[in-house]
């Protein structure tokens, strides 16, 4: 048996926590930073969102539940299409993907991606104009590609070569000419703080830049006589905080574009970077605000064009994360505390709550990371370093790996997980049998259902025996 590296410092928190996790100097603080705009714990120590308090919330909604802040999500709009008020921001819908979300970012003036029919409806019933979606997939069906040229959606981004020739049969056929642009896979692969370019990147999405593929497609688009190729696409990641990234992937992509421009006289008239812009789920993540991250883009842009010998294509982005993400927390009840001690004496809280995997899943899928903070009082007693886990029936039930809380943490106790408006609804699934929860959302200091809380009578009505 491996002897506990606590070695001297048994019973110690140094072990068992990561590097970046400090012991708080108070437990019950709310870094600004983590949360929506709208959340702060109030004078007699419960967490209030929009004025309204937690407890509130969950004597009416139950738990667990989503709390969406829906002022800060407008603001969040606001500051990017402010920020890129010369470009194009696409909203990528699925980070989350509901009507009225949908139609508060178009409200704030975004234009929406979507990757399926199912997204697709969505925004159709949040009455948002085909004109201004955008519709990507490496695996649209012939079904989805003929209702998007059908309905006359703003551009369809073309992944493979087959996709080419439906489109361009499809456009004949309805009488069309859709814009098209081509995904190129720049060899870019970013992931948060480290990016790696190389020649190939050996995954699924669109035409390699490598060995003339992506250059052979846009070709083909140039020549499709029922297709207009409106641009490039590149989207090389989720999560980046540095620019560095971007910079490789825009000198690719204009690189291709003059190419294009000099062998067949087009001028394209957009280039389309993608999303990924970083959000902060715990103190380690430092994101840009918009504006800079708006003025460096630009100047790459810029820069790279220059260098290629074009003029610069109007620009646009597909943010996800960085405006929905932290706009939302879960909002949890505990149900079991438990002090499990390790070899080595040190011990750590598994704070157990009615959610879990099922509603976030991207703890166990990524790695990712989350704070969270005990929401409905605030303590006096010291914090402990636990571990919030779900009620599914897997040990990697995992929702926030590693945080403080107080020690006296105890069932019946809400606790609040911030930063999970990306990605947790919209990848939760019904594992054990759990219905997924509602979205409560607050504006104006008022809350509402926008999705409602699943049951089991709707799990029971799709088992048709
Ligand atoms: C996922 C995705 C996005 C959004 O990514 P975020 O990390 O949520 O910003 C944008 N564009 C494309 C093509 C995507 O696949």
């Amino acid at each position: 048996m491996r002897t506990h590296e606590a070695g001297a410092l048994h019973g110690d928190f140094a072990s068992l926590r990561p590097s970046w996790l400090s012991v708080p100097e108070d437990v019950n603080a709310i870094l600004p930073q983590l949360w929506s705009g709208g959340v702060e714990r109030a004078e007699d120590g419960v967490l209030h969102i929009g004025g309204l308090s937690v407890e509130k919330l969950a004597a009416e909604f139950a738990t667990p539940a989503y709390v969406f802040d829906e002022d800060d999500f407008r603001a969040r709009c606001r500051a990017w299409t402010e920020a890129f008020a010369d470009a194009d921001v696409f909203y990528a819908s699925k980070a989350f993907c509901s009507k009225a979300v949908l139609r508060a970012a178009a409200e704030e003036g975004l234009s929406v991606d979507v990757c399926t029919a199912g997204e697709l409806a969505v925004a159709l019933a949040a009455g948002i104009e085909p004109a201004r979606l955008g519709l990507h997939g490496n695996n649209k069906s012939p079904a989805e590609l003929h209702q998007a040229v059908a309905i006359g959606v703003g551009r369809i981004v073309a992944d493979s070569f087959q996709e080419i020739e439906r489109l361009e049969a499809i456009a004949k056929e309805l009488g069309k000419r859709p814009n098209v642009m081509v995904r190129v896979n720049v060899g870019v692969e970013a992931h948060t703080h480290e990016f790696i370019a190389t020649a190939h990147e050996d995954q699924k999405f669109g035409f390699a830049l490598a060995d003339g593929v992506a250059y052979d497609a846009a070709r083909r688009v140039i020549a499709a006589e029922h297709l207009h190729l409106l641009g490039l696409h590149s989207h090389i990641g989720s999560q980046i905080f540095d620019t560095a990234a971007f910079e490789v992937s825009a000198a690719r992509v204009a690189r291709l574009q003059a190419k294009l421009q000099a062998d067949f006289g087009v001028v394209l008239a957009e280039l389309d970077l993608g999303g990924g812009f970083g959000m902060a789920y715990t103190t380690q993540d430092d994101p840009q605000p918009p504006a800079e991250i708006a003025a460096s883009l630009r100047k790459i842009v810029a820069d790279e064009c220059a260098a290629a010998g074009i003029d610069v294509p109007r620009l646009s982005i597909e943010p996800g994360r960085t405006l929905i993400g932290p706009t939302m927390f879960t909002l949890y009840e505990v149900g079991t505390v438990k002090p499990v001690t390790l070899s080595g004496g040190a011990s750590r809280l598994y704070v157990s709550v009615d959610g879990g995997i099922s509603d976030n899943i991207r703890t166990a899928l990524y790695d990712a990371t989350y704070s969270a903070t005990l929401a409905s009082r605030a303590s006096a007693a010291t914090p402990a370093l636990a571990r919030v886990v779900g009620k599914h029936c897997e040990s990697g039930d995992i929702v926030v790996k590693d945080e403080f809380l107080p020690a006296d943490v105890r069932p019946g106790d809400l606790l609040a997980v911030p930063g999970t408006g990306a990605y947790c609804r919209s990848m939760g699934s019904n594992y054990n049998h759990v219905p997924r929860p509602p979205v409560v959302a607050v504006r104006d200091g008022q809350a509402r259902v926008i999705l409602a809380r699943e049951t089991v009578d709707d799990l029971l009505r799709l088992d048709v025996g």
